[in-house]
């Protein structure tokens, strides 16, 4: 057979598990299946003991015999109970389904190995339709990889075991010498990889650690390394075309506000990204430069100064945020400090009025507006510039990458984008969602900053608590506390929002409490958001809506409600609402008592550090790639089968290096010497829509 032939002609397929296999994986020839790699495997030569089970133990095999059988349940709970003994204690193996055939097969007192995932029930554990194998020679003893399966899968017996009968048939039907090499000889040489089609083989079929460790090695470097290609070879292209707005000047608008409006000295990281930044727009290359700057680094101010350059150009700039809390907040903050230049700027949001709408878009057609804050409604059709010079994306994470590229039909030219963000990604994230922008970095706090106090308090402790927060108070400090909202569980977690707002009120009757949700009108947000920031307003209750970009440098504390249900990421944000001012500042993070250990590692790092980066780190190691997928995968040339970002940042640097390296000598990649690597980075990417647009 043909490695593009149609899946259903391989023995032991036929149709309905050819329908089945493609719509579950996605898989429709004998390529997409060899290709189709296992997630992790067992080590089936290692034996365990019963009483070494406990909760983080995931596959075992434990050698044994079954001391008896029992059925259990009536109708539908029917189940087959055996009890199954090491020699030294027993645990019980559950049936729910052929009993049986199960009573048939295995006997009593004879020598078994059983092999599963245990689970708990009652505070104890078993095993729910294990696998039991007699101890025979030609037992699988190696490694054992598992493939994803789906529960449409397993119901109709494709289970990780059929999917590798199912491989080895197709690797024995095909001519082993058709699976053609897929990275340059050079490469391979240098890290002594297996070829493409041993390394197919062995991850399949491990014929012992060693072979297995070299074949997952070249697979992984081999994605990192196509992903790191197509990322920089874009680049190039950009850079190639050389169609930037060039800003020459530094003019009266820029010279004016820095001499004469500036609230305070920028610091020196504040400055040096300025200079990046000038660097890129005054040639003729366009700029695609990402910011980085941890919560209250001082991004904002930065953002304006850029604006200004592109205005003492004659160009018009905006700066998108993602919620319209924030967008508000930019809007005021940024007309106060441009009024004294004379300088008009208009807020665009989805709740702005239409013949606010119909004004601005004639500002911006005509060219007499020059300054535009807005949200997504920014990048709607109808929104048109005169001549955009210059885009600035404040929290980038929160957008997506096609979002970005919506940006570029607004002009012939792109305009140069600064995209910030304060979500701190890890370098090896960096160099795989960002590897086409530059980096800059703000890795410096103002001046007079006071580390923020953060603990960790149960719910018992709430009347120490509110004496706090009424001593904060009553200093004139302001408070945050935060709700979890989130949309599985959104009506009752409004109910805790509402219930706890009633419940602040009454306990500080004294004081001015305010409430901000995202269900509000955004009339009604506003109004609210303003008795906070004004200083009407001695508390906030609110949900997450307030986790981006807000800045009211008086408050002092935030308290984080149902703190476990917060991502580290999340909590780090949220935490970055205060600490903006020169008062020592608080973050209480309040839990019921029993946590899972997770959550307790979660808290016990904000507790530990206010460093970004280190928590970015943490999360990405306690959350794992697989919550990478949907959020950030999404903003790859194509998607990880085996390589994993949050451990495989080694494999990650060194394909960087050889990418850069071949591009250096062969920017599109068009000398016939690498025709492999063009043909392999059209196959690899041909399914991904927009990609060719990524700022
Ligand atoms: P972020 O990087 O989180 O967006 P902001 O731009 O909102 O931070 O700045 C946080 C606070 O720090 C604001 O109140 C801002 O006015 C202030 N700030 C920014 N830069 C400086 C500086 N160089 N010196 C003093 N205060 C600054
Ligand atoms: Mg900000």
């Amino acid at each position: 057979m043909k490695l593009n032939s149609p899946i259903m002609y391989l023995p032991g397929v036929g149709p309905k598990r050819a329908a089945l296999l493609e719509k579950e994986l996605e898989v429709t020839t004998l390529s997409d299946l060899i290709h189709c790699f296992p997630y992790r495997y067992i080590d089936r030569s290692k034996f365990y003991k019963i009483r070494d089970i406990e909760s983080a133990t995931a596959y075992v095999q434990i050698k044994g015999v079954i001391l008896g059988f029992r059925p259990v349940g009536e109708g539908r709970a029917k189940r087959l109970v055996a009890t199954f003994s090491d020699g030294e204690r027993t645990i019980e193996l559950v049936f729910f389904k052929g009993l049986n055939y199960i009573l048939d097969a295995y006997s009593i007192n004879t020598e078994y190995i059983i092999f599963g995932k245990p689970s708990s029930f009652n505070g104890t554990y078993n095993f729910v339709h294990p696998e039991i194998e007699k101890p025979s020679a030609d037992r699988m003893t190696g490694f054992m990889p598992l493939y994803h399966t789906t529960e449409k899968m397993k119901n109709h017996f494709l289970n990780s075991k059929a999917l590798q009968k199912l491989i080895l048939v197709a690797l024995k039907s095909i001519d082993r010498s058709a699976i053609k090499e897929t990275l340059p000889q050079h490469i391979i040489d240098k890290y002594h990889f297996p070829s493409a089609s041993d390394a197919l083989v062995q991850a399949h079929f491990p014929k012992d650690m060693s072979t297995l460790d070299r074949a997952l090695a070249r697979l992984r470097f081999e994605e990192l390394f196509y992903i790191q290609l197509a990322i920089l070879k874009q680049a190039n292209q950009f850079k190639s075309k050389a169609m930037g707005h060039p800003f020459p000047l530094i003019g009266h608008y820029f010279n004016t506000f820095y001499k004469e409006c500036l609230p305070f000295d920028l610091t020196e990281a504040q400055k040096r990204v300025l200079r990046e930044i000038r660097d890129d727009v005054r040639g003729p290359g366009q700029m695609n430069r990402l910011l980085q700057g941890d919560v209250g680094s001082g991004k904002t101010i930065v953002a304006l100064l850029s604006m200004l350059m592109a205005i003492d150009n004659d160009y018009q700039a905006c700066i998108v945020a993602p919620t319209e809390i924030l967008a508000t907040q930019h809007y005021e903050s940024m007309s106060k400090m441009l009024e004294p230049l004379g300088l008009e700027v208009r807020l665009l949001t989805g709740s702005t009025k239409r013949k606010e709408r119909e004004i601005i878009s004639e500002g911006l057609t005509s060219g007499s507006l020059k300054i535009l804050v807005g949200t997504h409604a920014v990048f709607e059709e109808n929104v048109k510039f005169d001549r955009l010079g210059m885009v600035i994306i404040d929290e980038q994470h929160r957008f997506g990458v096609a979002q970005r590229a919506k940006l570029w039909s607004k002009n012939i030219r792109p305009p140069h984008v600064l995209v910030m963000t304060a979500t701190p990604i890890p370098r090896t994230l960096a160099m795989t969602l960002y590897g086409d922008l530059d980096v800059s970095v703000i890795d410096q706090l103002p001046p007079g900053r006071k580390a923020i106090r953060t603990e960790h308090i149960f719910d018992e402790k709430r009347p120490a608590l509110n004496n706090f927060l009424r001593r904060q108070m009553a200093q004139g400090r302001q408070v945050y506390v935060v709700y979890p909202l989130i949309k599985e569980s959104e009506k009752s977690d409004m109910k805790d929002l509402e219930n706890g707002f009633v419940a602040m009120k009454n306990v500080f009757s004294e004081f001015n409490v305010c409430m901000v949700h995202g269900k509000m009108k955004p009339a009604e947000k506003e109004v609210q958001m303003q008795e906070f920031i004004s200083g009407r307003a001695n508390m906030l209750v609110a949900t997450t809506v307030i986790e981006v970009g807000v800045n009211v440098p008086n408050a002092t504390v935030m308290v984080i409600e149902n703190a476990e249900r917060f991502g580290l990421s999340q909590l780090h944000q949220l935490r970055g609402r205060v600490g903006r001012g020169g008062d020592q500042s608080y973050c209480l993070l309040v839990t019921k008592y029993e946590l899972s250990s997770e959550t307790r590692k979660r808290l016990d790092i904000m507790t530990q550090t206010t460093d970004g980066f280190e928590i970015a780190e943490a999360d990405l190691r306690l959350r794992g790639p697989g919550d990478l997928e949907g959020t950030l995968q999404s903003g790859l040339p194509f998607n990880l089968k085996v390589a994993d970002l949050s451990r495989d940042s080694q494999a990650l640097t060194l394909a960087r290096e050889e990418a850069t390296e071949i591009l250096k000598a062969d920017p599109m990649l068009s000398s016939p010497s690498n025709a492999l690597l063009l043909e392999q980075l059209k196959e690899k990417t041909h399914n991904v829509v927009n990609w060719s647009f990524i700022s």
